[in-house]
């Protein structure tokens, strides 16, 4: 082999500069000022003793808030239900957690009572440390229509408001965080893409509920929209 060869292989392997090419930062996704974050429902309900566990579901704090210093647009949501709610087991005799009913717009999954609006449950995660973030879009306050999406209530008519607000300011570019993957974090991922705006899924930043399979099933579904699924180690971060 040639001394020429030689360097070439080498700068093919380390890149000219001497970084790595691979997942070298000229690779990675920059969140720009058309970016926004959504952090889905990290919430006391949805940790470890919350009433609605996602399993590991405390785990996404400390990366999104590290995700989070890179973005200048950040949208919190928060389920917050009334008491009642038509998305709770308990609002049916007989019924009980995990099970499905029929309502006026189609199978729902019921759920143990979880985020009561004004509850200390329904509390965002304390260790959240999101300062900057701009607005808090609550969802699910219809006492007879759940609201796993951000975007659109699961009657799949009536809006929350955030394409528009999204929209208005800008927002080409949306990452989706937080919880539960296969729920609330897909359902809003879908329908922002479904609304035109190119979406990620972060997938080390949410933590799935995976309720009889529905976590790969989620991410077919999500992938076969055009959602695309990332890690936060493809985000430029800094
Ligand atoms: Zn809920």
């Amino acid at each position: 082999m040639s001394a020429n060869r030689r360097v070439f292989l080498l700068q093919t392997v380390v890149g000219i500069a001497g970084l790595p090419l691979i997942g070298s930062a000229a690779d990675k996704i920059k969140p720009s000022s058309t970016s926004a974050l959504i952090v889905v429902d990290v919430q006391n309900c949805f940790v470890t003793n919350g009433t609605l566990p996602v399993p590991k579901g405390e785990e996404v704090v400390p990366i999104i808030n590290r995700i989070a210093q890179s973005f200048e647009n950040v949208v919190i949501t928060q389920d917050w239900h009334t008491p009642g709610h038509a998305s709770f087991a308990s609002s049916y005799p007989g019924k009980k957690p995990f099970e499905t009913t029929q309502l006026a717009y189609g199978t729902q999954v019921l759920w143990p009572d979880h985020c009561v609006q004004g509850t200390d449950d329904a509390s965002l995660h304390k260790d959240l440390k999101i300062p900057q973030a701009q607005v808090i879009v609550r969802k699910g306050y219809h006492k007879d229509v759940d609201s796993y999406s951000a975007f659109e209530e699961a009657d799949r008519k009536t809006a929350t408001g955030l394409a528009g607000y999204l929209k208005q300011r800008g927002i080409k570019t949306v990452f989706v965080t937080g919880l539960a993957t296969d729920f609330c974090v897909a359902w809003t991922a879908m329908d922002a893409r479904k609304l035109g705006f190119e979406t990620y899924v972060i997938e080390d930043a949410a933590r799935g509920i995976d309720l009889n399979g529905s976590l790969a099933a989620a991410w077919k579904q999500m992938t076969a929209k055009g959602v695309k699924r990332i890690q936060s180690s493809d985000l430029a971060l800094g």
